[in-house]
């Protein structure tokens, strides 16, 4: 008899086979596997997935409807709370969200949400399925940004008759979904997919457009009837410490552009990329995982990666972690690097020191404390910075009277407006580095209340 208990293993390649491209891990389940595993749901009265769920989306509805083989059902269940269905199931962190609370986890697997809604979505894609198109209500917003708070809000307001222009410094839209996140992860024809749906609903797209260069937000809002800011948090931090200026030393961001984006990784590629033996990557979230497995995939032989605080601190989502050692990356917890060693200029170490977790600071954290003596030396010929970001500081210095909030944010209440009337805000750029999702749901508050502005008018 089945254990329902235990969910239907999600399909991934081996860790051997997979290190060496840049090929998809997660597989996806095929129709028998998404309707087993949907099965498993409970249908509990509360629904306490959904209250997990940063947008809602009617979670126990589309098991059901893929327990039942109605595949397309559950995909627009999906699509009536989510813009980025293919995108969500692959990189939200469910085990803290939804699955996070699922009632089949309390004894057992909670039921393989992300795992499903993905399958829904790619199902969607792959049997051509119809987006709708609206009547055009004869209003134009423009869109600043293209990734997940920028498409969001833009797919929100065409499928509410605006016409919407999507401006994106970049030549590909996504973002971070392109630029960072890398294609082991979140495929690039998936994002494309998405970005093509929204263009085939109307929605225009001009890249290598940099608002603050090429035009500024107050010429936008003298063409446009709103202006939506989801301009993400693309500045990367350092730690400020005695060496950080050698030759291999890089930020995550400025080291994951090159290798997805610029597609540094294909043989005939033009994008140099620094390939080392011994890589360090600092930090401890999805954007270290990302940097060290993309750092082992071309070809370094030790990868280690040094987060200061424990394991049950790590702030990336479990799978990231979990394939990031199957695929042979060493974790160095407990470590804080205090000096990078160089020889003529060119990184050879690490000085780190070990810490010991005091009292919870204000994050609710325990706060990692250097440990006396404790000062030991990690060989590495490149140590890749992934600390955490803050929004590019241009459209604030470019447009006068859009007030800032905290770490150089853009300020801007729950529903997106800003100091400014008719300007918006939403995503990585209001709330500084966060997720896919909560983008996404800013982006389509904003669309909300940029729809009740101009209705008001
Ligand atoms: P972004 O995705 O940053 O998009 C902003 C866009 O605006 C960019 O395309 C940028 O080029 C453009 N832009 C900026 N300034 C201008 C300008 N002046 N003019 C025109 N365009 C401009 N989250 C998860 O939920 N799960 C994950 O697994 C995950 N992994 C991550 C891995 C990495 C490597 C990184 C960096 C982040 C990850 N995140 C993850 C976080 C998540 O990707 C972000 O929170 C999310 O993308 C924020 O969306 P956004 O639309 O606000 O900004
Ligand atoms: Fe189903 Fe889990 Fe949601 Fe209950 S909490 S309805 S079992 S997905």
């Amino acid at each position: 008899m089945t254990d329902l208990s235990r969910r239907v293993p999600v399909p991934a390649r081996g860790a051997e086979e997979r290190n060496k491209d840049f090929g998809e891990v997660a597989l996806g389940y095929t129709e028998e596997q998404a309707m087993e595993e949907a099965g498993r749901c409970l249908h509990c009265k509360n629904r306490p997935c959904v209250e997990g769920c940063p947008v809602g989306v009617p979670i126990p509805d589309f098991l059901r409807a893929i327990s039942e083989g109605d595949f397309e059902g559950a995909y627009r269940a999906i699509s009536s709370a989510s813009s980025l269905p293919a995108v969500c199931g692959r990189v939200c962190p469910q085990e803290r969200q939804c699955e996070g609370r699922c009632t089949r986890g309390l004894r057992g697997d909670a039921v393989a949400i992300g795992a499903l809604e993905r399958f829904a979505a790619d199902r969607h894609a792959a049997c051509g399925g119809e987006d709708p198109v609206q009547e055009p209500n004869g209003r134009r917003v423009a869109v600043v940004g293209s990734g997940p708070a920028g498409l969001a809000c833009a797919g929100e307001l065409v499928s509410r008759g605006y016409s919407v222009t999507v401006f994106e410094a970049l030549h590909r839209a996504g973002g971070v979904l392109v630029y960072g996140i890398p294609a082991f992860r979140l495929p690039k024809e998936v994002v494309a997919r998405e970005v093509d749906a929204l263009i085939r609903r109307g929605v225009k797209l001009e890249t290598d457009s940099v608002i603050g260069r090429l035009q500024t937000v107050a010429e936008l809002r003298a063409e446009y009837d709103a202006v939506f800011l989801g301009t993400g948090a693309g500045l990367p931090r350092f730690m400020g410490i005695e060496g950080e200026n050698a030759v291999g030393v890089f930020s995550a961001n400025e080291y994951l552009t090159r290798v997805n984006l610029m597609r540094a990784y294909e043989e005939d590629s033009e994008t140099p990329v620094y390939r080392a033996k011994r890589v360090a990557v600092i930090g401890g979230g999805n954007v270290a995982m990302d940097a060290a497995r993309c750092a082992r995939r071309l070809g370094a032989e030790q990868v280690l990666i040094a987060y200061r605080r424990g394991r049950e601190e790590l702030p990336a989502r479990r799978e990231e972690i979990a394939h990031a050692e199957e695929e042979g990356i060493e974790f160095r917890l407990l470590t804080s690097p205090v000096r990078i060693l160089s020889e003529d200029g060119v990184v050879t170490g690490l000085e780190c020191v070990k810490m010991t977790l005091g009292e919870a600071d204000a994050s609710g954290r325990r706060r990692p404390v250097a440990e006396k003596g404790s000062e030991h030396i990690i060989g590495a010929d490149c140590v890749i910075m992934a600390l955490g970001t803050s929004p590019n500081p241009l459209i604030r210095q470019t447009t006068e009277g859009l007030a800032s909030g905290a770490d150089g944010t853009i300020a801007a209440d729950g529903e997106g407006r800003t100091s400014l009337e008719g300007v918006f805000a939403g995503g990585d750029a209001v709330t500084g580095s966060a997720t896919v999702i909560l983008a996404m749901g800013a982006g389509k508050r904003a669309a909300a209340a940029i729809d009740a502005f101009l209705s008001e008018k």
